[in-house]
């Protein structure tokens, strides 16, 4: 049976991993230097191979994307994620201590007291009319506040 290189690595203790790994699958896996084409066992400053016999390479390609793709998750980087997004920052002095403003809570609490107003006042369509002109308010309001200077945007 031939033996086909699957991957190379620059350090020995890589390829050790990952050999380790596919023998814990019951592939057999020899490292061996890139350029020596020999069995290694020390360190190699030229690089490495990893290398299977034929019929399980497709085997061992498999158990290496999964630790490539359980390392590849630890190591997240801003390429393949959605872009970091940077803590809000107040646009007037710079300050990062910002709020979002509870717009909602105070929506509810006026809402709530038109809502009784009217119903005393047996003006329930106005109230309506005035919670909604509310809700419209509130939408459009400022969002956030700068706790360093408060400024609201
Ligand atoms: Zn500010």
């Amino acid at each position: 049976m031939a033996l086909v290189t699957i991957i190379t690595f620059n350090h020995v203790h890589e390829a050790e991993l990952a050999r380790t790994a596919l023998e814990a699958e019951g592939i057999e896996a020899i490292v061996l230097d890139r350029f020596a084409g020999e069995r290694l066992f020390g360190n190699s400053p030229g690089g490495v191979r990893l290398q299977v016999e034929e019929r399980d390479v497709d085997a061992a390609d498999a158990v290496l994307n999964r630790m490539a793709g359980v390392a590849g998750a630890e190591e997240v980087t801003p390429s393949d994620e959605a872009p970091w997004q940077p803590p809000q920052t107040c646009p007037s002095c710079g300050a990062l201590d910002v709020a979002r403003r509870q717009k909602w809570v105070a929506f509810f609490i006026v809402a709530a007291f038109v809502a009784a107003i009217s119903y005393m006042q047996e003006a329930t369509l106005l109230g309506f009319f005035i919670v909604v002109a509310v809700a419209v308010f509130v939408l459009v309001a400022a969002s956030w506040r700068c706790r360093a200077c408060g400024h609201t945007w």
